[in-house]
C-alpha cells in the first residue's frame, strides 16, 4: 500500500512526499485506514516505526475534511509524557499544518504560561501537550474541550500510570461527549489491561499491533555485561568508548546524580558529552538537547526522562549504566536506536543490584540475556546469589575462575502475566521527570 492509496488530502501527501518517505511503514498501513474508520483504538508497534505518522496524518485528515464540533475549542489534543516528547511530536506536526488552515500549538511546562495564554485566544485547533500544564490552562479556563474530536495519548501505556491519573481523568471529564475518539499508541501497550482510566478513555476499542513488546527487534543488537560494582562498571564503559565505533550514544542510569558525573566521565575519555536531568530548568533543557541533536556533543548521559519517543537518528549506541527497574523502560531505552530501519547497539551492565531487574526484563522479552565479556574485565559476579562466607573461605572462592561468560540459564517465568507485568504504578510528573517508582503518589 502507499500513501497515495489511502485517501489522504493532497496536502497531506505533499507534506509526505516533503519528508522523503516512499512508502508507509507498516504500523501507518495498519493503523492509518483503522483511525480514518473513526474507532477508538490501540496502537502498538515497536520503537521507531513511526506510529507519529500513524496518528498525525489520520487525524490532519480528520480535522481538514470534517466540520468542526465547535467554532472555539480545541479540536484535537495531543498529550505525551515529556516535554522533550511533545516538542518533537509538534516539530513534526508543523510540517502538515503548513499549507493548510488548520493551527496547532505547544503547551509545555517550564515555558511561560502567559505566552502560551495569549496562543490559547487564537483557538487553535490542535494542542499538543504535557498534562500537567495542558491542566493547568483547562482551569485557568484558557481552554476548554466541549469540542475535542480527538484525544490523542503518545506513549499511553507510560500516560496512564497512576502519576498523570489526576490529570487524565480531568482531562476525560472536560471531553466528555460521544463523538470523541480517542487513541493509544506505545511500543508496549500490547498487553496492558484496560483498567479503570482506559475504560473511561475508550469506547469498544480496537486494538492494532504490529511487532511490538516482547518481541526483537530486529535492527537493534543487545548484549549484557556482568558487573561487580561501580568501578567495575565505570571500567567496562571506559573500554566500550574505546572499542565501539560509535556515531552517537545515549547513556542511561538511575539517577539524575549519576548522568552529570558520567557525562564528565566521557568528557575525561575523550568524548564530547552532556548530562541531561529533570535538575535542569526548561532552557537548559532545551539547549541540551538541540546541541546533542545537532551533533555538538556525541554522548548525551540521561535518566528515563528520555527513554520514551524521542527520535535522534545518529544515535547508534545505547549503554544501559544501570538497569530501569521496569521492563518496559528497556524497551523504550534501547529504542533510542535502531530506528526508522537504522541499525542500532544496545549494551547493559548488569551488577548485583541490577540482577532484579534483569530476571524481570527477560521475562517480559521471553528470552535469556546473552552475555558477553571483555578481556581482563570479566566480573566475579555471574547473576548467582552473592553469598556472605566467612573471611577464610571467600579468599579461596576468589581465586576460582568465574562461570560467567555465555552459560546457559533458564529464563525466570513472569511472576505474574505478562498483563500484569504491563501495568506498572509509579510517581511521575508532568514531564515525566520524577524517577520510576511503585510508590504512593505524594502531592506534588
Ligand atoms: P515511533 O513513534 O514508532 O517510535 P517515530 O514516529 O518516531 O517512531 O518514527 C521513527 C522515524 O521513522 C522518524 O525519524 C520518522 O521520521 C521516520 N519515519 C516515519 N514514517 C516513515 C516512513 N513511512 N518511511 C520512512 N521513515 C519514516
Ligand atoms: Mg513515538
Amino acid at each position: 500500500m502507499q500513501f497515495q492509496d489511502m485517501g489522504l488530502d493532497p496536502r497531506l501527501l505533499r507534506s509526505v512526499q516533503h519528508l522523503g518517505f516512499a512508502r508507509p511503514t507498516e504500523i501507518q498501513q495498519e493503523a492509518i485506514p483503522a483511525v480514518m474508520v473513526g474507532r477508538d483504538l490501540l496502537v502498538s508497534s515497536k520503537t521507531g516505526s513511526g506510529k507519529t505518522l500513524a496518528y498525525l496524518l489520520p487525524m490532519m485528515q480528520r480535522l481538514l475534511k470534517s466540520r468542526a464540533l465547535s467554532k472555539q475549542d480545541a479540536r484535537a489534543l495531543i498529550l505525551t509524557p515529556t516535554r522533550e516528547l511533545a516538542k518533537q511530536v509538534y516539530a513534526q506536526l508543523r510540517l502538515f499544518v503548513a499549507n493548510t488552515p488548520v493551527t496547532a500549538v505547544l503547551l509545555v511546562g517550564g515555558e511561560n504560561f502567559n505566552d502560551q495564554e495569549k496562543l490559547l485566544k487564537r483557538q487553535p485547533d490542535i494542542i499538543v501537550a504535557t498534562p500537567g500544564r495542558f491542566v493547568d490552562h483547562l482551569e485557568h479556563k484558557s481552554v476548554f474541550l466541549q469540542g475535542l474530536e480527538m484525544l490523542i495519548l503518545d506513549e499511553a501505556d507510560r500516560m496512564l500510570d497512576l502519576g498523570f491519573l489526576p490529570q487524565l481523568t480531568i482531562i476525560n471529564k472536560a471531553a466528555d461527549h460521544r463523538l470523541r475518539q480517542t487513541l493509544l499508541f506505545s511500543a508496549t501497550l500490547e498487553h496492558t489491561d484496560l483498567d479503570a482510566l482506559s475504560l473511561a478513555l475508550l469506547k469498544n476499542p480496537f486494538r492494532v499491533s504490529v511487532n511490538s513488546g516482547h518481541e526483537l527487534h530486529s535492527d537493534i543488537s543487545q548484549r549484557f555485561y556482568f558487573a561487580d560494582h561501580l568501578t567495575h562498571k565505570e571500567a567496562l564503559l571506559a573500554k566500550l568508548l574505546q572499542q565501539e565505533s560509535l556515531k552517537q550514544l545515549i547513556i542511561f542510569t538511575a539517577t539524575r546524580d549519576d548522568a552529570g558525573r558520567l557525562a564528565e566521565f566521557c568528557q575525561q575519555a575523550g568524548l564530547p558529552a552532556i548530562g541531561l536531568s529533570a535538575r535542569l530548568n526548561q532552557a537548559q533543557r532545551n539547549k541540551v538537547m538541540q546541541d546533542f541533536a545537532s551533533g555538538k556533543y556525541q554522548v548525551l548521559v540521561t535518566t528515563d526522562l528520555a527513554s520514551r519517543g524521542l527520535d535522534l537518528l545518529q544515535v547508534s549506541h545505547v549503554i544501559n549504566f544501570d538497569l530501569p527497574k521496569h521492563p518496559e523502560e528497556y524497551v523504550h531505552r534501547i529504542g533510542r536506536t535502531g530506528r526508522a530501519g537504522a541499525k542500532g547497539t544496545a549494551i547493559s551492565l548488569v551488577g548485583p543490584k541490577d540482577w532484579p531487574a534483569l530476571q524481570k526484563i527477560e521475562a517480559f522479552l521471553r528470552r535469556p540475556a546473552e552475555f558477553s565479556t571483555l578481556e581482563g574485565l570479566t566480573a566475579r559476579f555471574n547473576g548467582q546469589p552473592v553469598v556472605k562466607m566467612a573471611p577464610k573461605k571467600a579468599a579461596q572462592t576468589k581465586a576460582a575462575k568465574p562461570g560467567a561468560g555465555k552459560a546457559t540459564r533458564v529464563v525466570a517465568k513472569p511472576e505474574t502475566s505478562p498483563t500484569a507485568t504491563a501495568k506498572r504504578f509509579f510517581q511521575g510528573g508532568d514531564d515525566g521527570s520524577a524517577p520510576v517508582r511503585r510508590k504512593k503518589i505524594q502531592p506534588e
